[in-house]
């Protein structure tokens, strides 16, 4: 089989599939893309220039990581399955334009959740400049990895990652629709977030039982006024516990008093009959501080 065709395509896909006795690890989440329109648009939306530093979650076979290495990307990557890296090592592009693309690509055969990029790195990327993050998630782990990201003290300018759509959808959610709940709020409170685009599952082999969408996440300019995530996370989860009862009733389990929380709705200049998805974020950075003011 001639590389000069894409990893990601389904006659590639395959032969690699058959020459390695290789089958695709359902428990590790793996759908291996072959649509390359559709890696060129994750390609694109992280906007990938030469000289870019990335990190990718699960190389797989190597059909996101030929496109990240071909548009000049140095790519530090993120693998558990221990039959991929001699999979890697002998599909990936060798060379471009008599430059050799090994000196670009590094393989860390770790759970990236319990990654610890300055150690793992080992002097590969530079990593006191901003890097971007590029994945097709495992699903099962889809959650986990965002807030691990999210939270460490990596310096990144982008997370571009496929998930599943409904996933996605929850992400970018405005208020008063079903989709907007703690997930939504957690996520925007710490960071921006569009749907870059949307990939059907017979982009995938196999294919997965669901859609799936690309979500670009960036640092926010301006940070909302929170000065313990821990608790603005929980109250915004209390808030939601039983999202068809009102507001006044969810926040029962924080203030026992009926008139107090109707008094808290009322500073908030809402209806007593107010559910929780019509709270937009600034909302609920107000109520947070409120049940602070409350309390002390
Ligand atoms: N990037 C490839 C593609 O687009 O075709 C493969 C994506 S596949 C959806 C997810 C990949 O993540 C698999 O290769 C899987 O082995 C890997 N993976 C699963 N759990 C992981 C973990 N905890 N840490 C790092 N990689 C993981």
């Amino acid at each position: 089989m001639s590389n000069s065709m894409p990893i990601a395509s389904p006659v590639r896909t395959q032969a690699i599939v058959n020459r390695y006795f290789m089958h695709a690890k359902k428990n590790l989440g793996q759908n291996f893309l072959v649509d390359l329109a559709a890696i060129k648009g994750i390609v694109e939306a992280a906007d990938i220039q030469a000289g870019d530093q990335v990190i990718e979650i699960g190389p797989g076979i190597g059909s996101l990581t030929e496109q990240l290495l071909l548009a000049g990307a140095n790519v530090l990557a993120y693998e558990v399955d221990q039959d991929l890296p001699e999979i890697l090592n002998n599909e990936l592009p060798q060379k471009i334009d008599g430059e050799d693309l090994k000196d670009r690509f590094k393989l860390v055969m770790k759970d990236v959740l319990k990654a610890n990029f300055i150690e793992d790195n080992g002097g590969f990327l530079n990593l006191s400049k901003a890097v971007k993050i590029v994945a097709n998630l495992p699903y099962y782990i889809t959650t986990p990895i965002i807030f691990n990201l999210i939270k460490s003290d990596l310096d990144f300018s982008s997370l571009t990652l496929m998930m599943q759509k409904e996933v996605a959808e929850r992400l970018v959610a405005k208020p008063k629709t079903k989709e907007y709940g703690p997930l939504t709020i957690a996520v925007q409170s710490r960071m921006n977030v569009r749907l870059a685009e949307e990939v059907k599952s017979t982009s995938f082999m196999p294919r997965p039982k669901v859609d799936s969408a690309v979500v670009v996440l960036t640092p926010l300019i301006e940070k909302p006024d929170i000065s313990d995530y821990a608790f603005f996370d929980h109250v915004v989860k209390m808030c939601f516990a039983q999202r068809r009862k009102t507001l006044v009733n969810n926040l029962k389990a924080l203030i026992k008093d009926k008139d107090e929380r109707e008094k808290i709705i009322s500073d908030l200049g809402l209806d007593v009959r107010v559910r929780p998805e019509e709270l937009t974020l600034e909302q609920f950075v107000k109520l947070v501080h409120l049940l602070k003011d409350q309390q002390a």
